[in-house]
């Protein structure tokens, strides 16, 4: 069985002040199109809070609002997980054959073929820091800056091939000279990964900059998962109406809350207009509907 994971940051309410928190998602990716993104076929692993108890100077407790600082120790449990289903398989069991049949019990063997997240998601999910010139999880693009805690990629031209038009005519405002930035691969960022994972201190610091990789990830360890290709965005608005209907509501502990039925106020006065609710006319309508469908069983019957 195919499978594909996402998680992102998700404020809870509307007050950006209130609880949030990352949900971390996993959905069948063999089920027919039309199901796989269904709320009922997709199973939500884990979730880390935006927020941690902290202790002042005094003693007192409050809570400290902020993102996961790192969710590799989530990523650890599942890539354990996947690491079961990939090689020995998790024991299942059909029922739409008889206990007796040798196929009643049967091996079910799993994947991972993507995970989803937004920018800020990728970085965490890949254990990369996603900043200055390694701003871009797939290529070594400069980000320049746009405005305050936000960078874009600007001059996207430099991608096209040297001889493009769109690159060499002036008429697309400048000649755009500049090489293409290089892409970036799994293998590299792994060794770069395994290198700063055995660094230490200010040294460390200094090789996550320059490489923009946090250390290694534990997804690396899965059969199949490219770590720069296999991360791919972006779950919130790919699963927009699950999260909206289901998820957050869920985290809310609003799911299970029946909405008030509205009470009736007008009914159909038979011409295209409404009339207000009056209860003993309308019992009597009701009445009057009672008693023309007994007649006409009646007349049925005869
Ligand atoms: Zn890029």
């Amino acid at each position: 069985m195919a499978l594909a994971a996402g998680c992102d940051g998700i404020p809870y309410h509307k007050d950006k002040n209130a609880s949030s928190g990352w949900p971390f998602v996993i959905t069948a990716e063999n089920l027919p199109p039309g199901a796989y993104r269904k709320n009922q076929h997709q199973h939500m692993f884990a979730v880390a809070p935006s927020e941690e108890l902290r202790c002042d100077e005094n003693g007192n407790t409050y809570i400290h609002k902020r993102d996961p600082t790192s969710i590799q120790p989530i990523l650890m449990m599942l890539s354990d997980e996947l690491l079961t289903g990939q090689d020995f398989g998790f024991n299942m069991r059909d029922f739409s054959q008889p206990l007796s049949s040798p196929t009643h019990h049967f091996k079910l063997f799993t994947i991972l073929l993507f995970f989803m997240g937004d920018y800020p998601g990728q970085g965490k999910v890949a254990n990369m820091k996603h900043a200055g010139s390694r701003a871009c999880h797939w290529c070594t693009h400069p980000f320049e800056y746009h405005s305050k805690g936000h960078s874009i990629a600007t001059k996207t031209r430099r991608h096209l091939d040297p001889e493009d038009p769109f690159r060499q005519d002036d008429a697309f405002t400048t000649v755009e000279d500049r090489p293409q930035p290089s892409m970036r691969h799994h293998d590299e960022t792994c060794d770069i990964a395994k290198d700063i994972d055995g660094l230490k201190g200010a040294q460390q610091e200094k090789a996550q900059k320059q490489h923009g990789v946090y250390g290694s990830c534990f997804l690396t360890l899965l059969h199949l998962f490219n770590l720069i290709w296999d991360i791919t965005g972006d779950m919130m608005h790919l699963m927009k109406g699950t999260w909206g209907r289901r998820i957050v509501p869920m985290l809310k502990g609003e799911l299970d809350q029946k909405r008030p039925k509205k009470p009736l106020t007008t009914y159909s006065d038979g011409n295209g207009g409404r009339t207000p609710y009056d209860a003993p006319e309308l019992a009597a309508r009701e009445k009057a509907f009672d008693l023309a469908k007994l007649e006409h069983s009646r007349v049925k019957a005869v």
